[in-house]
């Protein structure tokens, strides 16, 4: 059942006579940079801590919404009002540092006038910027954050969902229910792009025989400009505001006039804005369609033939794929793509129909339907995957496209995603690292001895320290909505109550988070109910579980997968061991990946493209339990974390039989031993070593620092 709730009416937000001391404030709460800087989040919320979650961590409303007497309070405070000077200070020095980092090798051709244009169908950004569904949304946040700590010229280029990616909610039942709130522009930090008369800037799209039109909103995420497009506006046609309505909603046409605008109306965004991108990344195949509008352009104004004028669009754009299976590879059939496009290819592309379909196709067959992945694969100078394996899957999968090579001759290549350390390290870890690797530890990442040297330096006792430190929060924090979710649910008083002393801050507690899809088999775990019971009421030695994840609203199986899991859940046997959070999103994320001692995972190989929640779970000191696909095949190393199963080629029934025996087997035989073992000073040693090996020989690598200069250095020089 989906419900939309329309948020109040749009009422203008309330510009604040902000005092001398906290005025900065409302300069930084235009810029997502807040977000990673250390003490930035800290000095938002504490301006009044209530109202910042309620108002879902988005400053400019907070400091619509926070009262006058509170105001007034903390502009008298000298503690906070120095926080509020340095943090604007670190900010302005932030912004006015255009030299590119030393550790960067840019080419020449990527400068501010000729910077690389990213697109991208989702962006992760920040909680209070919803317009991101999972992994892909989280890394394009990541890319942009990396991009400008690094100081690489990119702007990129998305759309804006007014219904974002829905709101999860179980019933009484367990049962999955959606809800989606609107996203309104003036509450959040968008600034309109306007023209020269004031007005918002529109670009127009035909689609369906007539012209769409969006506006643009400006994100400001640290010195990278993200541009958003909305064809919410009054010039439209009803049912045209709402082609930028959902974010992969709606049926597959509205998918591909959705493509249209991201694509084709993103580069004419960027015309107009007088930018001439020298490398255009698409990431992921939705924006492929931009390559067309970039070819039609040339020949319109070179008079170039299409296939001279695509040779030299070629020259400028790149591709990422993140799709492991054949079926998740965005295609329309030719019925739609004729609704859509009408004759384009001929007035604008000089191409006969069969002609233009055939760019989409793999070998140009009239039975196929018109893909996006085929189109961007054609269409760019050089196409990657987002882990080594995935890269080996993707040469195999698309070898077809070039029926005279052998898989490895096919020309995809792999750049292992990473995560931005900024966002995803909770501050008492930050601040080990800063004590003992420097306070430019960021930057040094890279460099492995320097890292190896700095985490060795950390004395077990106070990595210990901090990690239990953040496992209070944790639990805490899963108290907390326990309790709400039961209360708002209307269930028994006494499974209300219970919520207030689940979870012990001292067991060995394990995360599970992620999407409720198939190939993720969230039932494996549930494959032995009863052998689970005895793990989490082990006397001495307990386990406990923390869950997180939505299924797609479609789609029933992972309704009912969910359903079991959480009535299970319930149970009197199990209740105060086991705890589902409701609403998977970024700030729940971060939660659990700051605190978990152990993070599992376990997807079908080889489905898992890279995944990356681990790598967060990495940077705070927690250790990964997972299968070897995406990157902790890379990230693996025998003695800083744990495998589930090897690497046997089975068939499907039977991989999943050994490697859910192989979980309950590493389980109960490594990861508990190892974890309640202590030394005379109570101290896990043991553990401990792990977690800093783990740390040690995983964050270097796993960085979008590492990610985005890699891209850099292999993919925007455009020479591969
Ligand atoms: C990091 C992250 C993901 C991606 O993680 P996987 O390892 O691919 O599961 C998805 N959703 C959110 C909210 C995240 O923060």
């Amino acid at each position: 059942m989906a419900t939309e709730t329309q948020n109040e009416p749009e009422t203008a937000m309330r510009n604040r006579d902000l005092t001398v001391t906290l005025q900065p404030l409302e300069r930084l709460a235009w810029n997502f940079w807040w977000s990673w800087a250390p003490d930035g989040t800290e000095v938002f919320r504490d301006l009044d801590p209530g109202l910042w979650q309620q108002c879902e961590q988005n400053p400019r409303a907070l400091l619509a919404q926070v009262s006058d007497l509170r105001l007034a309070q903390m502009a008298a405070d000298p503690t906070f009002s120095g926080r509020v000077r340095r943090l604007t200070e670190r900010f302005d020095t932030y912004m006015s540092d255009t030299r590119p980092s030393p550790k960067l090798n840019v080419s020449a051709r990527i400068t501010r006038e000729n910077p690389v244009a990213y697109f991208c169908a989702e962006f992760g950004v920040h909680n209070s910027l919803p317009l991101y569904s999972g992994g892909l949304g989280i890394l394009a946040g990541d890319h942009l954050k990396s991009a400008s700590d690094l100081n690489l010229p990119l702007v990129a280029v998305g759309l804006f969902y007014r219904f974002g990616y829905f709101r999860q909610r179980l019933n009484r039942e367990g049962w999955q229910e959606e809800t989606y709130r609107a996203a309104l522009a003036n509450e959040l930090p968008l600034q309109s792009v306007d023209d020269e008369t004031g007005r918002p800037m529109l670009v127009e799209v035909s689609m369906r025989g007539r012209l769409v039109r969006a506006r643009a909103w400006l994100a400001d995420v640290g010195r990278i400009r993200l541009y958003l497009l909305d064809t919410d506006v009054a010039e439209n046609e009803e049912v045209d505001r709402l082609v930028t309505g959902h974010l992969y909603g709606g049926d597959r046409e509205t998918r591909l006039v959705q493509e249209k605008m991201l694509g084709i109306g993103g580069a004419r965004l960027l015309r107009k804005l007088g930018l001439q991108p020298s490398v255009f990344h698409l990431n992921e195949g939705h924006s492929a369609f931009l390559t067309l509008e970039l070819t039609r352009e040339l020949i319109e104004s070179e008079g170039l033939d299409f296939a001279a004028a695509s040779e030299r669009v070629r020259e400028r754009c790149v591709f990422t794929t993140h799709t492991p299976v054949a079926a998740g590879h965005d295609e329309f059939s030719a019925d739609l793509i004729d609704k859509a496009f009408g004759n384009w290819y001929e007035t604008a592309l000089g191409l006969s129909r069969e002609e233009f379909l055939a760019l989409g196709r793999v070998n140009g067959s009239s039975e196929e339907a018109f893909g996006l992945t085929p189109l961007a694969l054609r269409m760019c100078h050089s196409t990657n995957g987002v882990s080594r394996k995935h890269g080996e899957v993707s040469r195999e999968l698309w070898q077809k496209m070039w029926p005279n090579r052998s898989p490895n001759e096919v020309p995809i290549t792999s750049i292992t995603n990473g995560v931005h350390p900024g966002t995803w390290v909770a501050p008492v870890m930050r601040r080990l690292y800063e004590q003992h690797v420097g306070d430019d530890w960021i930057e040094r990442a890279r460099d492995a001895s320097v890292w190896a040297y700095g985490v060795e330096r950390i004395s077990g006792e106070e990595l210990w320290q901090a990690h239990s430190l953040l496992k209070q929060r944790l639990v805490a924090f899963i108290r907390d909505h326990s309790f709400d979710a039961r209360l708002a649910r209307g269930e028994s008083e006494d499974f209300i109550e219970a919520a207030r002393t689940m979870f012990d801050p001292a067991a060995l507690t394990i995360g599970f988070a992620r999407r409720v899809a198939g190939y993720k088999r969230w039932d494996l775990l549930l494959s032995d109910p009863e052998r689970l019971t005895t793990l989490i009421n082990d006397p001495e030695r307990p386990i406990q579980f923390v869950f997180a994840g939505k299924a797609h609203p479609q789609d029933q199986n992972a309704k009912a997968v969910l359903q079991r899991l959480i009535t299970w859940q319930r149970d009197s046997s199990v209740r105060h061991g086991i705890a589902f959070i409701e609403d998977y999103d970024q700030e729940v994320a971060r939660q659990l990946v700051q605190s978990v001692d152990v993070w599992m995972n376990m997807p079908r190989r080889p489905l898992e493209a890279s995944g990356t929640s681990g790598q967060k779970v990495a940077i705070n000191g927690g250790l990964n339990f997972s299968v070897l696909d995406g990157w902790w095949l890379e990230g693996y190393d025998g003695d800083n974390g744990f495998a589930i199963g090897d690497l046997s080629e089975l068939p499907e029934e039977e991989a999943d039989r050994r490697e859910a025996e192989s979980l309950y087997r590493v389980l109960t035989e490594e990861i508990v031993p190892r974890y309640y073992t202590r030394d005379t000073a109570e101290l896990p040693s043991q553990w401990v070593a792990m977690m800093k090996r783990s740390i040690q020989t995983l964050v270097p690598i796993f960085s979008s620092d590492r990610m985005v200069a890699e891209y850099a250095e292999r993919i925007y020089t455009l020479t591969t």
